[in-house]
């Protein structure tokens, strides 16, 4: 994942906020990375501008070599589909769709084969190979969190982005979702970057990059990561 002099600006005139005042950065495959710093630093507005849910105002983003923002709407929706996962904090499953319909949905959505095998087997690996015809209201949070996840990981995308995805989740749960992402990254080679404020979920990752006022003021490496999972 590359990011290159992105701004991102909402509104105009006088009511214009500097979201991203110009962020590069670059993260090789299969590397884990918190992102962290206050509110307002830009955190979620990095994350969907690198996640191709927002625009940037200026600047580029590359995923796997490709320029996500290079084509139109269409191309940018498409592009999303095939290449990137996204984990929310409220979980943001479909709650009419039964759990196994939820991991389906984005092989539809990317016009591929709707590979029923593959969704149970990714189901089953992240625990809920005995929920398949539940509805998301009757699990748990965490399980509706491992739930998203294996509809993110579904289409094998090169990069997973989490806002916050272990932020309405208790101890135990944070720590299963956190184990999932690491094991997307360290067996499957995914790129995985995760907005938190959690110490402990941060110290999950390979790095931490801190964000204030829109710019990035410090990328540090975490030689511990492997010991705290
Ligand atoms: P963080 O995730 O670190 O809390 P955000 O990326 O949400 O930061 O916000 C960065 C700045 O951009 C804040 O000043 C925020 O108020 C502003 N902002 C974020 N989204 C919008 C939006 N859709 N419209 C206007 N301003 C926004
Ligand atoms: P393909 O994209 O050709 O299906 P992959 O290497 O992506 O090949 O997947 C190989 C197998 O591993 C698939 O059966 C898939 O279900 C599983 N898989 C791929 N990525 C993940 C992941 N991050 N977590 C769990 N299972 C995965």
């Amino acid at each position: 994942l590359r990011l290159v002099s992105v701004r991102k600006v909402y509104g105009s005139g006088d009511n214009a906020v500097t979201a991203l005042a110009g962020v590069s950065l670059s993260l090789s495959a299969g590397t884990f990375t918190a992102v962290m710093g206050p509110s307002g630093s830009g955190k979620s507005t990095l994350l969907q501008c690198a996640a191709g849910l927002e625009r940037p105002t200026e600047g580029q983003v590359f995923v796997d070599g490709t320029e996500m923002t290079g084509g139109g709407e269409k191309a940018l929706t498409e592009f999303r589909r095939e290449r990137i996962g996204f984990v929310f904090q409220q979980f943001n499953l479909l709650p009419t769709l039964t759990v196994l319909q939820n991991v389906t949905l984005p092989l539809k959505l990317a016009g591929r084969r709707v590979d029923r095998d593959r969704a149970v087997e990714i189901l089953r690996r992240v625990g809920l190979g005995d929920r398949l015809e539940r509805l998301p209201a009757e699990l748990s949070g965490g399980q509706q969190q491992r739930v998203a996840i294996a509809r993110a990981l579904v289409t094998s995308p090169k990069v997973i982005f989490g806002d916050e995805p272990t932020g309405a989740l208790d101890t135990r749960s944070a720590r299963e979702v956190l184990a999932l992402l690491r094991g997307a990254v360290h067996t499957y080679g995914q790129t995985v970057v995760m907005v938190t404020h959690d110490p402990v979920a941060a110290a999950h990752a390979d790095s931490v990059l801190f964000l204030a006022d829109g710019q990035i003021v410090g990328h540090l490496a975490n030689p511990t990561a492997e010991a705290v999972a």
